[in-house]
């Protein structure tokens, strides 16, 4: 029996492989790279024994997968208070692990808030696995068209026809940006609530050690169920993958493009020639001598921060972006892991992890910008810097070719591409008139660390192989 090939070891060509391997099919993982995870390494950027997160950090999308919630992972989840948003008043707004808590600290916009996400939470078990799969028919259908209501619109409609005061508005309007979508622009919403509904009833977990940690654990139980892994060696051509019974790509529309050797139908050539990319990203690593000076002391309580300030300046710096503009005052998502996990930095000495948006593609260096914004809310921060690692969207491309021009999420996240990611099929995974699947995050449910896109691809693949 020929194998079946999966291209790319980030979570989802590992989620495919171990889909495809526990249904009984002998698999091998091609991976570009010299090391396994793609969007899940972990590397010492800066200094050794500082631990970095290249990529993918905060992880409430991995645990409540339910592909990753079914397999025997050999890796420890670590938790603070999923986020804290400071504000310029020397205060934060935190995003608790409960509803109640949350509230309890917006003030006046506190029962508004507990309105929207306590009937959204309690149903959140039903509500999730939809979230993270195609859109197809489902019992829960009346469930899933109330969130869409909500979710398909843009975050600002959303905030300002429940939101009166600024704790909540900054608040809201940082979790919807990780869409890179506008905050006036819909779907964001539908992100702001997915990523509250996870820290409500999930968190925001780390993995202890890094994110490479996650990665080793799906590799190594890949191999336990006999997958063979090549690293190294890189896809040009289709041509490489004749021989395979079947072959998944964890590849985005123009990485498959520009392989095809004129393989793909006319007309699907053309849909993914239509595929558009969002925004990429700009990331500073630091390795610190001490902790964040944070003036908002509830800052140390939280795994991630959000350093934009208002409603209004977050709005600001994510419009500028999607006009093809480099933000003055950028939105910042930080996360601080080793306040959790003190196995990533030698003793007394901190990590910290930081992106902001950025026009896809842009070699522009943010890391003045970035710090500055840190400054703003933990004057001193710049003299805690021992070493910095930078990388820009075209650098960010280069280390995982997957995320084209800095995209992290393989595409926009518009309703357009929500419903065709990266076509409108049945089966959008299947690439129609070849024995090839598509299973990165231009596939449904989209970016982020999961592995739903690759479980739904090997699910697609086994009905193709088993068919007479
Ligand atoms: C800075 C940054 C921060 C992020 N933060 C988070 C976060 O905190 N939480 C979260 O959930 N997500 C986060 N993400 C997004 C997340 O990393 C991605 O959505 C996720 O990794 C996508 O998984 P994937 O398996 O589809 O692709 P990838 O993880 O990108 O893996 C694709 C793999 O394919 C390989 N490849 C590409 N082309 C070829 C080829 N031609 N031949 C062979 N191999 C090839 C690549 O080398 C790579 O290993 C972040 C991303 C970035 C860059």
């Amino acid at each position: 029996m020929s194998a079946t090939i999966v291209v790319g070891s980030g979570p989802n060509g590992l989620a495919a492989a171990i889909e495809l391997a526990r249904s009984g099919h002998a698999v091998r993982v091609i991976e570009a790279e010299d090391s396994l995870g793609g969007g899940l390494r972990s590397e010492a950027l800066t200094l050794p024994g500082f631990v970095h997160d290249v990529c993918a950090s905060v992880h409430p999308l991995a645990l409540a997968s339910p592909f990753f919630r079914s397999l025997p992972l050999a890796m420890e989840w670590v938790h603070g208070i999923p986020l804290a948003h400071p504000l310029d008043d020397g205060r934060a707004a935190l995003l608790e692990r409960t509803v109640r808590g949350t509230a309890r600290h917006l003030g006046h916009d506190g029962p508004a808030y507990w309105r929207l996400f306590e009937p959204l939470v309690r149903d959140a078990g039903a509500l999730l696995p939809l979230l993270l799969a195609p859109v197809r028919p489902t019992r829960h259908a009346l469930l899933l068209a109330g969130f869409a209501l909500y979710a398909l619109r843009s975050a600002q409609s959303l905030i300002d026809a429940k939101f009166k005061h600024e704790r909540a508005r900054a608040l809201l309007a940082g979790i919807a940006a990780h869409s890179l979508l506008p905050v006036a622009q819909a779907p964001s919403a539908g992100f702001m609530l997915t990523l509250a509904i996870l820290a409500h009833s999930v968190g925001w977990p780390i993995p202890r050690g890094g994110s490479q940690r996650l990665a080793d654990a799906l590799v190594e139980h890949a191999r336990e169920l006999g997958v063979g892994f090549s690293t190294g060696e890189r896809i040009v051509s289709l041509a490489q993958l004749h021989e395979a019974s079947a072959a998944v790509l964890s590849l985005t529309p123009r990485q498959l493009l520009a392989i095809e050797d004129g393989r793909l139908r006319p007309g699907y050539r053309r849909a993914l020639d239509r595929f558009r990319y969002g925004p990429g990203v700009f990331k500073v690593d630091y390795a610190l001598d001490s902790v964040v000076p944070w003036r908002a002391r509830e800052c140390w309580l939280a795994a991630t921060v959000h350093v934009g300030g208002t409603f209004e300046d977050i709005a600001a710096s994510e419009a500028a972006v999607s006009r093809g503009e480099t933000a003055e005052r950028p939105f910042v998502i930080a996360a601080q892991p080793t306040l959790f996990d003190r196995s990533r930095a030698p003793a007394g000495k901190h990590v910290l992890w930081a992106y902001c948006h950025v026009p896809n593609g842009s070699e522009v260096d943010m890391t003045s910008r970035i710090e500055a914004q840190i400054e703003r809310f933990a004057p001193g921060f710049r003299d805690r810097i021992v070493a910095r690692h930078t990388m820009n969207a075209r650098q960010m491309e280069a280390h995982d070719a997957s995320f084209v021009g800095g995209d992290i999420n393989g595409g926009l996240a518009n309703v357009r591409q929500f419903l065709a990611r990266p076509i409108l099929s049945l089966d959008p995974y299947r690439v129609p008139g070849t024995k090839l699947l598509l299973c990165s995050a231009s596939t449904p449910p989209g970016g982020g660390v999961h592995g739903m896109c690759g479980y739904f691809a090997a699910r697609s693949a086994l009905r193709r192989l088993s068919a007479p």
